[in-house]
């Protein structure tokens, strides 16, 4: 409702700027550094690396007990779960939606500032609200067999409710890209992999395969045909094959022979065909383009100390999960942050917790010369610009 009403105000708080800047956020869902640094160290992450040694990059602090929906909406608005309303998949019974949101997000604030927005596959964005551009909705849609939301893939012809804005551009995916899953698949239970492990396995890599290469067309077709100022699109399938398929040894908490040997590359693989996605993101980035990558946290190997190590309700149902993200300190799995554009450093690694996950809206806001709202709680990531600053700051030219 907030949100509704300061967009109908939809007053451009500092004017236009004559030349906007141009900003790609690649979100990914759980990244992380542990399995991508050797990936990197062999090579076979060549655009990630070149993105590396183009920018800045580190860790990106986030929440406790991170997962998609919370932090996604803590980067949106840059203030804690508890502020913004969204405090996990489900929400006062019902599961996360917009509508729940206390405080404005960065698309929000970017529209009525006059920035063109295009969105595709955010979690926690459904329904999608009106912006000054497109949005796709994604982890959270409800649908035909997914009438919760969670953790399901509703396909766009079977969505209950706005997962795309404008609402014409429905027929224009179903016709240039197709009839896109909206969000990964659901893990299978324990009761389908038992007895059945290889081919359960082997069928759900393939599905998990043939999304990634729809979300990529998705993104493709949007970037190329909907160029605008803001964009910011998000992968989704490398958190869940890490949950249940991430490359553990025999000594780890929930060690099963049977799945862990189908596919011990699973995992990584997920990050070698994330590197192939970023390579045609890339491919509209150029010199003048600021261009972040950012994870809402990584994911490790379940521990035995912990209270129930195989607690993990956001996305278990009953799958045998074997690591997960949602340790009570959220600085044991920090997500991912990484940063190239014009006045960027280049080659930086940011030590520590310099950067968090509240601090990347107020850093696009700078950007675009707009000045960050009272309630966001996130710094600007002047640490990241050569001169303290982005060059664009206020002026925009
Ligand atoms: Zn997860």
């Amino acid at each position: 409702m907030l949100v509704a009403a300061l967009l109908a105000v939809g007053v451009p708080l500092f004017g236009q700027v004559a030349h906007k800047p141009r900003v790609i956020v690649f979100g990914v869902n759980g990244m992380e550094w542990d399995i991508i640094r050797p990936l990197l160290l062999r090579g076979e992450m060549p655009n990630l690396s070149r993105v590396i040694s183009r920018g800045v990059y580190g860790k990106l602090r986030t929440v406790p007990s991170p997962n998609c929906p919370k932090v996604y909406s803590a980067v949106a608005t840059s203030t804690p779960p508890e502020q913004n309303g969204i405090t996990g998949f489900v929400v006062g019974g019902q599961t996360a939606n917009t509508n729940m949101l206390k405080e404005e997000p960065l698309w929000s604030i970017l529209s009525k500032s006059g920035v063109t927005v295009g969105m595709a596959n955010v979690p926690a964005t459904f329904p999608v609200m009106p912006v000054n551009g497109y949005m796709v909705s994604g982890m959270l849609t409800r649908g035909k067999n997914c009438e919760d939301g969670v953790l399901c893939s509703p396909k766009l012809s079977e969505v209950s409710g706005d997962a795309v804005y404008p609402k014409a551009m429905v027929s224009e995916i179903e016709k240039n890209v197709g009839d896109i899953p909206i969000d990964c698949a659901r893990m299978p239970s324990a009761d389908q992999i038992k007895g059945h492990e290889e081919q359960v396995v082997t069928e759900w890599l393939d599905n998990v395969d043939r999304i990634r290469a729809q979300q990529a067309k998705l993104f493709e077709y949007l970037l190329n045909n909907h160029p605008t100022d803001f964009t910011m699109m998000v992968q989704s399938c490398e958190d869940r094959v890490g949950h249940w398929l991430y490359p553990i040894q025999p000594y780890n908490v929930g060690y099963n022979p049977k799945v862990a040997a189908v596919r011990v590359n699973a995992f990584p693989d997920q990050y070698r065909a994330l590197d192939k996605v970023l390579g045609k993101v890339l491919a509209h980035v150029d010199d003048n383009t600021y261009f972040f990558m950012i994870s809402d946290h990584g994911i490790k190997p379940l521990r035995e100390f912990e209270e129930d190590p195989h607690m993990h309700m956001d996305h278990g149902g009953t799958t045998p999960v074997i690591a997960k993200h949602d340790f009570a300190d959220g600085d044991d799995v920090p997500g991912a942050f990484i940063a190239m554009g014009p006045g960027i450093n280049h080659d930086k690694r940011l030590l520590g917790f310099q950067a968090t996950v509240f601090d990347i809206a107020p850093t696009i806001l700078r950007i675009y010369g707009i000045e960050q709202p009272k309630q966001m709680q996130g710094h600007v990531l002047t640490e990241i610009f050569e001169s303290g600053a982005p060059r664009a700051a206020g002026g925009g030219k």
